[in-house]
């Protein structure tokens, strides 16, 4: 983390490094946090009940000296990458937990890529060693054909055998990660200045107003001192550790709750303690009205395939990252493939896939994607939850192909500087299928209710099961409103629909309606 930090040499000091769990899900993150946490549950004042404050300190003892951990108490990368996507990095160091009754699953990359993409180092903690089927000499296998190199096979990254649910070798691990922290880091910061930092998240209370817990990257922070933490103000009022103890100050690398804010600030935004109230009033308005118009100006150069082809042209462009999102693990793997074959004419651009992936795309791809400058590619997959919304904020692009070659064949035309797209996709809003009539004159009759948008009876539109696309480019035969022919049908309304030439529907389906959209050139 840098952050320009000032003033006297002698003021800085060593600060604790910053951690985050991440690895596939049910692999352990949350044990393992509950493990670390407990294991120090004695560093806490008398009478102090750990809370999740969405961060905790630890201290143990390595070669002989009391040392600290700051652990994000988020499991997954989620807070990781939301964070980095807003331009400030968390973390210092990423703990990947791998079980080693499982191995190396789809999540275990993606974690990887994410420390990647962030440049933190990262331990391995091979899991639930207590299983009698746990073979962690698989796992270091594994990772190492991902670059991931055991120290003990010669590389540099170390591997700690744990069991999260038995207790086993916590304390190993927290060595390891001091001892990689101290390897590859260099962790000082100045702590007698006014401080800074980030906050990792924040709610409404309803009896404390807005409570956002802060990480301190540098300086110390004091009760009665005014910040500005994203668009919020406020004199802190009260500070509350990980133990529920109030504290008067917070130094850097130590997570803590916050009271006394005016509004609730993002996870990731940044917070600093300024002269007095009104000075925090007048720069977090300021904020908020730059964040917005940065908001805006982003949504302009949403970096597109043809932005990237106009500044290739410009010879600034060297890589195009992209992600890919498939329905089944056989259509990702003929994309990369048939990718890694387009010949674009000269060494000077290529295509970096940086991740990969079966099932909808969600909002941590659409993460990922804002942090590394990547667009996403979605084979026969819709987006699933807020990643349509989150991908629109960030300037992501998302492309939707149902046909392999078509997906080179853009690409590739991108790529060469000849594509000329003029159309793209809007979706105009989505129904769900919940009772089907059989007729034998019209088909089968979905009765459906507007759950987004509308339904327009002369858009295509497509089927969506499980966040899958089993139909696609469809028209619809006919769209009533109770027994009356239909132009559209809006949100919060039931309608009747018959697709052309698709019967195979299913309760619970979505159908979704979307129209080809003239995109403006210049
Ligand atoms: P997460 O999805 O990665 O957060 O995984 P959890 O921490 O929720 O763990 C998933 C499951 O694995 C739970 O049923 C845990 O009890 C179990 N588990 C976690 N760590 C261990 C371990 O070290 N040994 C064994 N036997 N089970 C574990």
């Amino acid at each position: 983390i840098e952050l320009g930090d000032e003033g006297d040499e002698s003021d800085w000091t060593v600060r604790p490094p910053v951690v985050t769990v991440m690895g596939h899900v049910d692999h352990g993150k949350t044990k393992l946090l509950d493990a670390i946490r407990d294991a120090n549950v004695i560093e806490g004042e008398a009478g102090g009940i750990t809370q999740h404050i969405g961060a905790y300190q630890v201290s143990t003892e390595v070669e002989g000296t009391e040392r600290k951990i700051t652990f994000i108490d988020t499991p997954g990368h989620e807070a990781f990458t939301a964070m980095r996507a807003r331009g400030s990095q968390s973390s210092d160091l990423a703990v990947l937990v791998v079980a080693a009754d499982d191995g190396v699953m789809p999540q275990t990359i993606e974690a990887l890529n994410h420390a990647k993409a962030a440049g933190v180092p990262i331990v391995v903690a091979i899991n639930k060693i207590d299983k009698p089927e746990a073979d962690p000499t698989k796992i270091r296998g594994q990772l190492t054909e991902y670059g991931v190199i055991p120290e003990e096979y010669g590389g540099d990254t170390m591997f700690v055998e744990i069991s999260a649910k038995s207790r086993i070798n916590i304390e190993g691990l927290l060595e390891a990660v001091v001892l990689t922290a101290d390897a590859s880091l260099d962790l000082q910061a100045n702590a007698v200045q006014d401080a800074q930092g980030i906050v990792i998240e924040a709610h409404l209370d309803r009896g404390r107003g807005p409570v956002a817990t802060i990480l301190v990257q540098r300086g110390t922070l004091r009760v009665g001192e005014s910040i500005v933490a994203g668009p919020a103000h406020g004199r802190v009022r009260a500070m509350i550790d990980e133990y529920g103890n109030e504290i008067t100050e917070a130094t850097p690398s130590r997570p803590a709750m916050v009271l006394g804010l005016s509004a609730v600030p993002g996870a990731g935004q940044s917070f600093l303690v300024v002269e007095d109230d009104r000075m925090a009033r007048q720069i977090a308005e300021k904020r908020e009205a730059r964040e917005r118009a940065a908001l805006q100006a982003k949504r302009r150069v949403r970096r597109t395939l043809e932005d990237f082809m106009a500044s290739m042209e410009k010879g600034e462009s060297q890589e195009l990252n992209l992600i890919l999102k498939g329905d089944v693990s056989g259509s990702v793997e003929a994309l990369e493939d048939a990718l890694a074959k387009v010949d674009v004419g000269g060494d000077e651009v290529s295509i970096r896939v940086i991740d990969r992936g079966v099932g909808a795309i969600t909002e941590t791809n659409v993460d990922l994607a804002a942090a590394s400058d990547a667009i996403i590619i979605g084979f026969n997959v819709r987006p699933q939850g807020k990643a349509t919304e989150l991908a629109d904020r960030e300037g992501v692009e998302i492309r939707y192909y149902s046909v392999i070659y078509q997906a080179i064949e853009e690409i590739e035309a991108a790529l060469k500087g000849m594509l000329k797209p003029e159309y793209e996709e809007k979706s105009l809003g989505k129904a769900e299928i919940r009772a089907i009539f059989r007729s034998s004159k019209a088909g089968n009759i979905a009765g459906c209710m507007v759950t987004e948008g509308l339904i327009r009876r002369n858009a295509k539109v497509r089927v969506l099961r499980d966040g899958s696309v089993v139909a696609d480019n469809l028209d619809l035969a006919s769209l009533r409103r109770e027994k009356d022919d239909a132009a559209e049908v809006r949100e919060g309304f039931e309608c009747g629909l018959v697709l052309k030439n698709f019967q195979d529907i299913k309760e619970g389906d979505f159908i979704e309606a979307f129209e080809m959209v003239e995109i403006p050139r210049g």
